[in-house]
């Protein structure tokens, strides 16, 4: 590793501390631009050869998905068994976007298949009338983070122009984003969850709900109640049935 990538890795550390102190309610000192562009903006050996935007030329998820291949672009490869794409109906009126793959996920291939993912399955089925089938679920990232731990900046960054690519295909009318780290990736280092959780906001003029992630409702049941009323509001933008 050069002094430069190590550098890298201090920063992005820092700033992903950063992060957790401010969701704690804390205000710990802000990086500098400079290194906020340095994290974000010079390559380094890690990055991919070919740049990965988003392309019009993917007219399907197939077509997409045999473009990412057995992708090594970015380090989460080496970890996992299995990548992750997502599933669902390609013209889905709604989309739910997580954050990466956890274990089950991985051994799988399959998104949202672990305790979160049955959560999200009984949201879907039992709350909103749906069936997983009629909507589309995908993460920010489609390989595991080792240990369950958050992405990292540069992860994301590599990976997330084919969450945008899904997203641009399916053309939902609604996007549902679980968690900080999917709310953040699609809406900006600002947003906090815990402060605009509840509130529509919008990405490539489609309304997007962020909300908390179904694994957050494991630990914290007492947060079902406002998922619900996110989830009724999505029920609402869509035309469906409310119950009370
Ligand atoms: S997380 Fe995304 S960019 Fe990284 S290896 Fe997996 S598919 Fe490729």
């Amino acid at each position: 590793m050069t002094i430069q990538e190590e550098l890298k890795e201090i920063l992005f550390e820092t700033k992903r501390l950063i992060s957790a102190c401010r969701e704690m309610g804390l205000e710990p000192p802000m990086l500098q631009k400079g290194a906020l562009d340095f994290i974000h903006h010079k390559p380094t050996s890690k990055r991919p050869a070919t740049p990965v935007t988003p392309s019009p030329s993917f007219g399907s998820l197939e077509a997409l998905r045999d473009h990412i291949g057995d992708c090594h672009r970015c380090n989460l490869h080496t970890g996992r068994k299995n990548l992750v794409f997502g599933e669902g109906d390609e013209t889905a009126k709604l989309v739910f976007v997580g954050e990466g793959p956890g274990f089950d996920e991985d051994q799988t291939g399959r998104p949202f298949v672990g305790k979160a993912g049955e959560l999200l399955t009984r949201i879907i089925e039992n709350g909103m009338g749906l069936t997983r089938d009629s909507v589309y679920i995908c993460n920010v990232v489609k390989c595991r983070p080792p240990d369950n731990r958050d992405p990292n900046p540069v992860e994301i960054d590599i990976c997330l122009p084919f969450l945008k690519a899904q997203l641009a295909i399916i053309k939902p009318d609604v996007i549902c984003a679980l968690g900080r780290v999917a709310c953040q990736a699609l809406l900006g280092s600002g947003f906090r969850i815990t402060r605009d959780r509840g509130r529509w906001r919008t990405y490539e003029d489609i309304p997007l709900m962020p909300t908390f992630h179904p694994a957050y409702l494991l630990r914290n049941p007492a947060a079902k109640r406002p998922v619900w009323d996110d989830v009724k509001s999505i029920m609402g933008k869509l035309g469906l049935e409310v119950k009370s």
